[in-house]
This record gives structure tokens, sequence and C-alpha cells, in this order.
């Protein structure tokens, strides 16, 4: 059945606020705050850690630092507490992105359980399951993510355990890739083009005979269906196949995009067919799977995205991320001065739904309108 993904329309007379069909919390991190929740309070005593944020929202970690959990490392791998304070009794709580084995090992050497307290998301253990099973058929895992995000690295770590594996960033490594797959540029040069980002002993010429492409499960899923699309291409040309035995050197994955991230997308997409005077996303700055809803709406309107109702300072201002430069920047004048006003919104899948209330009713809070946003909301519910 195709799926509805027009969105829902609050409309409060003078601002329209068009709310995506679906958007914010996914299974995967609403399964992790309430393990991590719960594991808290059936271990009152114990010292429990995260070995980094739970997901990537500020309010969500802040809230669970408050209740007395302690991060290991920050989310790029560097350590806060050194693993030498750990001790069997300890908790450490893995994150809903999940961890690489030398991780797990490292923390299963000091005697600590990890798989109790393991809320790896079951689709980016998917992922991971799909990598083995094109590994066992011979072909190397091209892993499409951010080279640094920690879901990569956890996928990249189990990929590389089976198989040779690379890791590409975008599109633009993926033609620089293809170039090698085809033989136009010489080995050599591979390995500080792609440095950090391949498996040990990774051989240009060997490896790259048989390929499959699974990805970090928050990409843009048009991204790596291009990015597979080339990389199949490029196989294609170089054995001289056709779209029929492209197997044979190819290995099909497109069941690996997460169901939440593609949804979310969809659901943008969806929004933007209306004709919107600007969108507003909200989620934590360092989380992958809102930059991309940004990168889409800012292709068609002005976009803010903005981590709560408090960087909406005023009618007049509001402080948004700009993901590109990684700065938050002040936009004056960023509401038109027209009426109605139509807001598109939506929100990532690490962000509460209490957060887009929030702004929901910051906006509100600006104009006459002839109903409360509860009254709206009530007919929805
Ligand atoms: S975005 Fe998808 S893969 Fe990531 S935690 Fe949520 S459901 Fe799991």
């Amino acid at each position: 059945m195709k799926k509805d993904f027009t969105p829902t329309v609050l409309d409060l007379g003078p601002l329209q606020i068009y709310l995506a069909r679906h958007f914010g919390f996914c299974y995967g991190v609403e399964n992790a705050i309430e393990i991590a929740f719960r594991t808290v309070d059936e271990n009152p005593g114990k010292r429990i850690f995260l070995l980094s944020e739970m997901i990537h929202n500020p309010q969500v970690n802040a809230d669970l630092q408050a209740h007395g959990v302690q991060f290991l490392q920050t989310n790029y791998g560097n350590q806060l507490i050194s693993f030498d304070e750990l001790i069997p009794d300890d908790i450490v709580i893995i994150p809903a992105f999940g961890t690489t084995l030398e991780l797990e090992k490292k923390l299963e050497d000091i005697g600590i359980q990890t798989e109790k307290f393991d809320t790896t998301c079951p689709f980016v253990e998917k992922v991971w399951n799909r990598s083995e099973q094109i590994a066992k058929k011979n072909y190397t895992i091209i892993i499409h993510g951010k080279p640094k995000h920690e879901e990569t690295r956890a996928t990249f770590s189990r990929a590389a355990f089976f198989a040779p594996s690379v890791v590409v960033k975008d599109m633009e490594q993926a033609i620089e890739l293809g170039k090698y797959i085809k033989g136009e540029k010489p080995p050599s040069q591979f390995y500080e083009e792609f440095k950090g980002q391949h498996s040990e002993d990774f051989s240009v010429t060997k490896d790259l005979q048989r390929i499959g492409v699974v990805n970090q499960t928050t990409m843009l899923a048009s991204d790596t269906q291009a990015i597979a699309d080339h990389l199949k291409q490029m196989m294609i040309e170089k054995y001289k196949l056709s779209d029929q035995n492209a197997e044979e050197r190819f290995a099909d994955t497109r069941d690996t995009l997460c169901y939440a991230t593609l949804e979310n997308q969809q659901a943008v997409t969806g929004m933007l067919q209306t004709d919107a005077d600007l969108a507003i996303v909200v989620g934590g700055y360092n989380s992958s799977n809102t930059s991309h809803l940004v990168e889409l709406c800012e292709e068609k309107l002005p976009a803010y995205f903005i981590s709560s109702e408090e960087k909406i300072i005023s009618s007049k201002e509001i402080l948004h991320y700009n993901f590109h430069t990684k700065q938050e920047i002040l936009t004056s004048d960023f509401l038109p001065n027209k009426q109605p006003v139509k807001i598109l919104i939506t929100s990532g899948a690490s962000c509460p739904d209490a957060l887009v209330e929030g702004v929901i009713n910051k906006l509100a809070s600006f104009y006459k309108t002839s109903k409360t946003t509860e009254e709206i909301i009530d007919k929805f519910s």
C-alpha cells in the first residue's frame, strides 16, 4: 500500500503549521532510553556509565547525567573517563548506535557484562548481519557513512572482522573509489586517499572485484542509493556485465535502510510539496539524521535547525545551527510579515516530541490565534 506522507495541518488562523507525517523518536531511540532509565532504577548504588552519548540529543543526555549516569567517551571516541577506572561490578550501557568489537572486548576483559545493557538498535544490528552475510559470499563491504560517527565505526569494525571493508563518506569519494575499481587510478594512491577508512591489509587490486554497499542507517536514503547505483555501474563497466548478472560482482543490499530514517525523510519530501514560507527542524546539532532533514528542506526554502524553542529568541530573531559551517548563527526577521504564515516543522529521530510542542507553542505565542494549540492538537488525539 502506498503510504501517505502529506503533512498534518495545525490551522491557528494567522499561523499555519504543517507538521511532517512522521517525525521524531524512532523505535531504536525509545528502546535505548527506556533501557537506560530502567537500568538506573533497578541498580541503586551501582556506578552506571554510558560508552558515549546515548543518542544525539542534549536534553536526553543531560537528563541521564542528572540521574547519575556518566559518559566514558565523547562522540568521537575521545576518552573522558579512563577504562582503567572501571571495575567488574560497574554497569556500562552500549548506546543505540552500537559499538566496535574492540571496545566490546575491552569491557569484557575488565569483567563487565555488556549484553545485558546493550541498547544497540535492531536496525543497526540488521546492517551488521547483512554485512556478515555478504562477507561470507566473498564480497568486500563498502559502508556509506561518516567515518567518525559511532555507528559507522561500529559497523566498520564488524564488517572488517569478516571481510575487507572501506568507508565512503559521500558521492565524491564513491566516484574516486569507482576509479580504483576500473583501474583508472594507481592503487598506491588509495591508501592516502582512504586513510583511516579501510581495513588492514586492504588490497586495491584484489578486494574491489566483488562488492556490496551498506550504510550508516541515518544517511540520506537517496544518497546511499545513488552511491550504490554508481558503484554497481562501475562494476558493470569494468567486468562487462549487465543489470541481470551484475550480482556476480555487486551484492544487492537494498534492505539495510532503517525504516524510521526513511519515513522521516519521505515525510519531509511530502511536507515540502506545501507552498510554505519557511521550515523549522528540531534536533541535536550533532545528529546525523536531523542534519539530513535540514539538507532536504534547505533545497526548497529557508530552513532553521534549532535544538529547542529557546533558540527562537523572539518573533524577530532566531538562533540556529548551520551544519555546513558547524556554527550557530543569528538570523533577524525570520518570520515573514504576512498572514497566514505557513511553517513546516519536523524533528530528528533522537528528538523528544515535547521539544516540537515547545516550538509550536512559542511560534503560536507571537500571533493572535483564535484557538489554543491544545484545542487544535486535541482534534487529532
Ligand atoms: S534511526 Fe533507525 S537505526 Fe537509528 S536508532 Fe532509530 S530506528 Fe534504529
